[in-house]
């Protein structure tokens, strides 16, 4: 049987990396469309030993042209559109850019797969962030959806965008409502990697502390190297459909830290509230970690947890790393670069 074909956008980022590698060992020929640059953002694939294995075409999503002529081009089976902005806290200073890249980048490429690939199968990586006020329990795809930054607003448009082109243009097309996914190869903006590579610094008497937004915010944390599974069992289905992927609990970012610190042999103690809070090392009685407002957000979604039943159901898709696994790969990945001294984002 001939190889199929995946195109992967934002292949050079965390969820596009482990995407490829999965897809590369399913026997698919992998394309990666990345932005034209004169350096090529590859240390995620490097890591993953991926970038003899797989075509990386450049590829500006911004450009309509540029997607319809790559999609002539290599008639794609299958399509993960995981490109574009992805930081909450950076859309709250780049709305328009968050609106733009995140939003209508998505229905740029749905508009494209549906004149010059109809036939192919998408994914698109919807968020929790889409919900965030009117939470009662677990979130599931019945939920309300009630976006609090920027990036959930223009995650949501995407959202309907998908399903309108299912159902306008019956386009194989789905939609994974992903809660936070994480892992070694997480960028540096987001809270849990700021944390194992600070932490892995101080541990390394390096960096002297470690300087964050709220501790009390919590979120619903998986592995990301799970959540590409359900990327790709959502494409395997007769009918394309929208799924909560999540881990189901919620941790808070004090429990983060604490439990990295741990894996990497300090036991830290907080101390204060909310601004004031404080967190030391029990041992030496050291200060480690400061609270600044500046990574406080103008707005939060409430704790959000997800239920991710009718994955399980209908997927079969079961996530095999849970929170401590999590963390401790994640802080034991950093303690070796640092001990190595690599600099590595
Ligand atoms: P998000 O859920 O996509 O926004 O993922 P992040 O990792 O950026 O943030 C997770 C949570 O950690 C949010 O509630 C942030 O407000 C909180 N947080 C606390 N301190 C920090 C920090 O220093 N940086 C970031 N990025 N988030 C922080």
């Amino acid at each position: 049987m001939a190889k199929k074909t995946a195109l992967i956008t934002g292949i050079t980022g965390q969820d596009g990396a482990y995407l490829a590698q999965s897809l590369v060992q399913k026997g698919y020929r992998v394309i990666g469309g990345t932005r034209r640059s004169s350096i090529l953002n590859l240390p995620r694939l490097a890591a993953l030993d991926l970038v003899g294995q797989i075509e990386l075409v450049t590829l500006d999503v911004q450009d309509f042209t540029s997607i319809m002529r790559l999609l002539q081009e290599e008639a794609p089976d299958e399509i993960y559109h995981l490109g574009g902005q992805s930081s909450v806290q950076v859309s709250f200073q780049q709305p328009l850019y968050t609106a733009e890249a995140t939003g209508q980048g998505a229905l740029r490429f749905l508009e494209a797969v549906a004149l010059a690939a109809p036939e192919a199968r998408l994914f698109h990586p919807s968020s929790s962030e889409i919900f965030g006020q009117n939470i009662d329990g677990k979130v599931d795809e019945e939920n309300d959806f009630h976006p609090r930054s920027p990036y959930g607003v223009a995650k949501l448009f995407a959202y309907w965008s998908v399903i309108n082109h299912r159902e306008a243009y019956h386009l194989h097309a789905s939609n994974g409502i992903m809660f936070n996914h994480e892992s070694p190869l997480r960028g540096m903006d987001f809270v849990t990697r700021k944390i194992t590579t600070t932490l892995a610094q101080i541990a390394c008497g390096g960096q002297q502390e470690l300087i964050l937004g709220n501790l009390d915010n919590a979120r619903d944390w998986g592995f990301a190297g799970d959540y590409v599974e359900a990327m790709w069992l959502m494409l395997q289905q007769e009918a394309a459909d929208d799924y909560v992927i999540a881990s189901g609990e919620t941790h808070s970012v004090r429990a983060f830290v604490t439990l990295a610190a741990a894996a990497m042999g300090i036991d830290i103690v907080f101390e204060g509230e909310g601004l004031e809070t404080c967190g030391f090392e029990k041992k030496t009685g050291r200060q480690l970690v400061r609270i600044s407002a500046d990574f406080y957000r103008p707005s939060e979604p409430d704790p959000l947890i997800g239920n991710a039943a009718k994955a399980h159901r209908k997927l079969n898709w079961h996530p095999k790393t849970d929170f401590e696994k999590l963390v401790t790969l994640m802080a034991e990945s950093d303690l070796q670069r640092a001990r190595n001294g690599q600099v590595w984002y």
